[in-house]
């Protein structure tokens, strides 16, 4: 009985929900289901019927995949369900269509992007995207500028707000990001050739830790923009011509660069392998170009697109005094610059890792692929003032390498 109490479900169990409890499916058709999950959390199946029709249900899990210590509420998967119908008006054809969601096993059903390719697989083998910087920062300013201050009326947005409290989830984010990459906690992982370049750089350095405490309380306090929380190309589903965001179910009011950071540090992880593993001169020198490409886009199409919905859609009355747009826009490009650097350093000594970084086989290269990640990301919290344009930005990245 799927209407009583909340249970996490087997693949079987799966395909009796979906014939009980949707009517997605014809009542004829035979279904088959397969868990294909490869997230943190959560449990996601697809469900496939004879007729060729198919479907994703995500169910959330009372604690997290990767570790049974992080007990998470699965209150979030409503708050994921709600946040991609929120997104999908805001930046439309831009997140999968939310089918159904289901309060009492905390489960949703959604669109299948069996015909996209999780971005980070596809940059692994080198596939190049030249309109993933144009979607991306569409998706980034539609959702991020139209859901803050300067454009809501600020009542709606503050009711938002409420509805989108995500303690268990922001914890995660303050301890993984924030808190234990910046000292040896027993839960970072940190690859033996670097240790002592840990050590010293970044577990010894006050200054950088000083920074890294005034961070994570923006991050805490900051509620700018309803943000998607877990921005990285592990979230993004992506074709030659379409990209799809998925899994916000980080999302909350928090720093909008928060967004842009997650996606110009995984942009970088991705170079750092190209850098290092790719041998093949011409093929190495189009990839880099393609990622390079990317990051200044990123950050210079996120300014041009957020200067001009801000021109159309700001109502507040002080939010149009002369000079206050650019220094709004400035502060986000350092939260963006604060972020990246907190991601770089996070995803390579922290708990989660990427394999942009550990599928590195040569000792030597992922060496030299970490620190650069390491020496980026430290380069940029400290400096995080100074960067205003996207070349800017690419320069830490290839000075690192
Ligand atoms: P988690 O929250 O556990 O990280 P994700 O939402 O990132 O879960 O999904 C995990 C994996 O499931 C994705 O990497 C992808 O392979 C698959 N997946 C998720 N959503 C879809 C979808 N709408 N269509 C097809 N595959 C999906
Ligand atoms: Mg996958
Ligand atoms: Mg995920
Ligand atoms: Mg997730």
């Amino acid at each position: 009985d799927f209407k009583s109490e909340y249970f996490t479900m087997s693949e079987e169990d799966v395909v009796r929900y979906v014939k009980t409890e949707m009517d997605f499916f014809d009542s004829n058709e035979q279904l088959s289901c397969k868990e294909i999950g490869d997230g943190n959390l959560n449990y996601v199946f697809r469900v496939k019927g004879s007729s060729g029709k198919s479907v994703i249900l995500k169910q959330a899990g009372p604690v997290a995949r990767i570790s049974n210590e992080f007990k998470v509420s699965p209150d979030r998967n409503r708050i994921e369900s709600e946040i991609l119908r929120i997104q999908g008006k805001l930046a439309e054809g831009f997140v999968p269509e939310v089918y159904h969601y289901d309060p009492v096993m905390n489960c949703m059903s959604m669109e299948d992007l069996s015909d996209y390719t999780i971005m980070r697989d596809a940059l692994l083998k080198k596939e190049t995207f030249p309109q993933f910087a144009d979607h991306i920062t569409t998706f980034m300013v539609n959702t991020l500028l139209m859901t803050s201050d300067v454009v809501m009326n600020h009542k709606d947005k503050k009711a938002l707000v409420k509805d989108f409290i995500n303690p268990d989830l922001c914890e995660i984010t303050e301890d993984l990001v924030f808190t234990e990459p910046f000292f040896p906690s027993l839960r970072n992982d940190v690859f033996p050739a670097l240790q002592h370049f840990v050590e010293k750089e970044i577990w010894g350095d006050e200054k950088l830790k000083l920074e890294t405490a005034k961070l994570k309380f923006e991050f805490m306090t900051n509620a700018q923009s309803l943000i998607h929380g877990d921005l990285h190309t592990g979230s993004i589903f992506i074709k030659k011509d379409a990209t799809k965001v998925i899994d916000p179910e980080f999302a909350f009011y928090g720093p909008a660069g928060y967004d842009v950071g997650n996606v110009i540090a995984n942009l970088t992880f991705a170079y750092m392998n190209g850098a290092v593993t790719m041998k093949d001169q011409q093929s190495r020198e189009d990839f880099l170009h393609f990622i390079e490409q990317a990051i200044i886009d990123v950050i210079d199409l996120f300014k041009s697109k957020f200067e001009k919905a801000w021109q159309q859609h700001a109502s507040d009355q002080t939010a149009a005094y002369e000079g206050y747009m650019e220094y709004y826009l400035q502060n986000i490009l350092r939260d963006t610059a604060a972020v990246a650097g907190c991601e770089l350093i996070r995803r390579t000594i922290g708990l989660a890792h990427v394999k942009d970084l550990t599928s590195i086989s040569e000792e030597e290269d992922r060496a030299a692929a970490e620190k650069a990640c390491l020496t980026a990301g430290k380069t940029f919290i400290m400096n995080r003032e100074s960067y205003s344009d996207g070349t800017a930005f690419f320069k830490v990245i290839s000075d690192a390498i």
